[in-house]
């Protein structure tokens, strides 16, 4: 029977196929043992499974090309040391030698022991590792039954329902024909979900209303935008997703001719759109839009899936290729952002911290490990050569630390010029404005950056009190809040009176709802993900930029989400 879920969309597009479940109730599974005569056969069919679920993800990781082959190898490389883990291959063993479990059984009471460790564990990283464990022993207890079941058919044209996507299975799913992902949990702001929007591969999260009603094979229609799911569709509905596709194409290659016009308003004011990279794939896309350049580069991810710190000459690498990529055009590196929701596996990040949100995160982390952050700003210093450069620094909350980052700088700069580097002027440097403190005092800031950028995804979490990944929150997260509307104007203002760039890189500057708002409050630089970029830009070629800012005082005048929303939807009407 056909039903209707509402739940949040995470990556745009629309998509109509079979549903695939595939959730961790696979590990619901029957205590089963076997004889003692069939200990050995049970530890080869475990063995030949492992090896079958290590064969897939090294042809995974061979089949990876292009700019993101480096990133989701790094996710496919730590599956893969999972498996070989050898407290999980003993314990395994163990299972079925000692208890003469199944290796299925095994399977299970292995996986329930550490996610048992894993829960009890106050550190991020293992919580966030979790994951990864029901990936990789999902994937070996596919293999298990592999030689049971005849082979599943591919999935071209299904919808994956699952309980959690790992970034590094979205390659191949995309790869295998997958065309959208349904999942009951992660937040719109997680890695996944930046990974899903740079693929183009629809993604609803929080459905879990859906997983308790769905069957493997039910028809869907799943909107990665308003996050609506549809499961039987009835003809009508087919009809419209029909209408709708076709319209939504029409839109894209219209939209495509845009790529080389002008971001400027109808009344002739000329707005910059950057581009927020995650891999090289955004980088070129980012140069292909026409981007005025990467306003967002987050460079926590390079330290993210090893268990050894990159080197200078690694990251250096990696920047400078950054910035050949942009050919000239300004590029802009954050520097490491690790802690809280982005835990390492170098051992940077403290794990006992109660409040890991609050704690040694961001430019905090960095400060207390200056060698880490000096080895990073020298591989940044050296990129500079290559092409225009900016430093941003992620978490500043006072003038200190801007001004501690700085000195380091500068020391950096002046030793690779004594070693012999040729080098331009040391980069400009400036703050994201993300912890509400820099943002009530940004005066006390101002003389010290050369540039501003607002993180709102970390400014709203940080002034609504609300975890920007706990979807329990509902709509409490969101810019539709005066606060945010009011410090929005605020930075921007300051910004422009002292003549000091201002860009917002959060995931508002790239959500075109948000548009008319953001010009009516004086922004004139968005750092947005390439892949709204050409609707952002036609959402301002349509903008009359006079009268959006002759109804900002109307926009802070208003005091609640209705009034806000009413706001915008007279922007629609226009
Ligand atoms: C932000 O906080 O808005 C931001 C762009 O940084 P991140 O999402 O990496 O915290
Ligand atoms: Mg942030």
């Amino acid at each position: 029977m056909r039903a209707l879920i509402q739940a949040t969309g995470a990556s745009r597009g629309l998509a109509l196929g079979r549903a695939r479940l595939h959730l961790g109730r696979a590990f619901d599974i029957e205590e089963r043992t076997v004889d003692a005569d069939h200990i050995d056969d049970e530890l080869q069919r475990l063995r030949a499974a492992m090896a079958l679920a290590r064969e897939q993800l090294g042809e995974m990781r061979d089949r990876l090309q292009g700019a993101l082959a480096h990133e989701l190898g790094d996710f496919i490389d730590f599956h893969a040391l999972l498996l070989d883990d050898p407290e999980l291959v003993s314990g395994l063993s163990e299972l079925i030698r000692v208890g003469h479990y199944a290796a299925e059984y095994a399977l299970k009471l292995q996986r329930d022991r550490l996610v048992a460790v894993f829960t009890s564990m106050d550190d991020p990283y293992f919580q966030s590792r979790r994951e990864d464990l029901d990936h990789v022993l999902g994937r070996v207890l596919a293999a298990l039954h592999r030689d049971a079941s005849p082979p599943k058919p591919g999935m071209a044209g299904e919808v994956l329902v699952c309980d959690a996507v790992a970034p590094s299975e979205l390659a191949q799913l995309k790869a295998e024909g997958v065309v959208a992902i349904v999942s009951a949990t992660g937040s719109a702001l997680s890695h996944a979900a930046i990974l899903a929007r740079s693929l183009h591969m629809p993604l609803v999260l929080g459905a879990n209303e859906l997983i308790g009603h769905v069957n493997d094979g039910d028809a869907l229609i799943v909107d990665g935008g308003s996050g609506e799911v549809i499961r039987e569709p009835t003809g009508r509905d087919l009809r419209h997703y029909r209408t709708r596709k076709r319209e939504m194409q029409r839109a894209g290659e219209q939209r495509l001719r845009l790529r080389r016009m002008p971001t400027r308003t109808l009344d002739g004011s000329d707005i910059r759109l950057y581009a927020n990279a995650e891999s090289r794939d955004d980088v070129a896309e980012a140069h292909a839009l026409g981007a005025a350049g990467v306003g967002l580069y987050r460079t926590e991810f390079l330290f993210l899936h090893s268990t050894e710190l990159p080197d200078e000459e690694s990251q250096f690498r990696n920047y400078r290729d950054l910035v050949l990529g942009m050919t000239g055009r300004a590029v802009t590196i954050r520097t490491l952002d690790l802690g809280a929701d982005k835990a390492d596996r170098c051992g940077l990040v403290l794990g006992s911290e109660s409040n890991p949100a609050l704690g040694v995160r961001g430019v905090r982390l960095s400060l207390s490990r200056s060698d880490v952050f000096g080895t990073q700003l020298r591989a940044i210093i050296r990129a500079s050569a290559y092409g225009p450069l900016r430093v941003l620094v992620p978490m500043v909350a006072r003038r200190e630390e801007m001004q501690a980052v700085r000195k380091l700088l500068l020391a950096c700069h002046a030793d690779l010029r004594k070693e012999g580097y040729e080098l331009p002027e040391p980069p400009a440097l400036g703050a994201m404005i993300e912890v509400p403190a820099a943002a009530l005092a940004l005066h006390s800031l101002i003389d010290v950056v050369d540039f501003l950028s607002i993180g709102t995804n970390d400014l709203i979490q940080y002034v609504l009190a609300a975890d920007r990944g706990n979807d329990a929150l509902g709509d409490l997260y969101s810019p539709m809040h005066p606060a945010i509307v009011h410090l929005l104007h605020q930075i921007i203002a300051t910004g422009k009176r002292h003549h000091i760039p201002v860009s917002v890189c959060g995931e508002l500057a790239g959500d075109p709802l948000f548009t008319p708002m953001l010009l009516a409050l004086g922004l004139t630089e968005f750092s947005l993900h390439p892949s709204t970029l050409l609707e952002v830009r036609e959402r301002i070629r349509a903008a009359h930029l006079g009268k959006l800012r002759r109804r900002a005082n109307s926009l802070l005048r208003a005091r609640d989400r209705p009034a806000l929303e009413r706001w915008l939807a007279r922007c629609e009407e226009r």
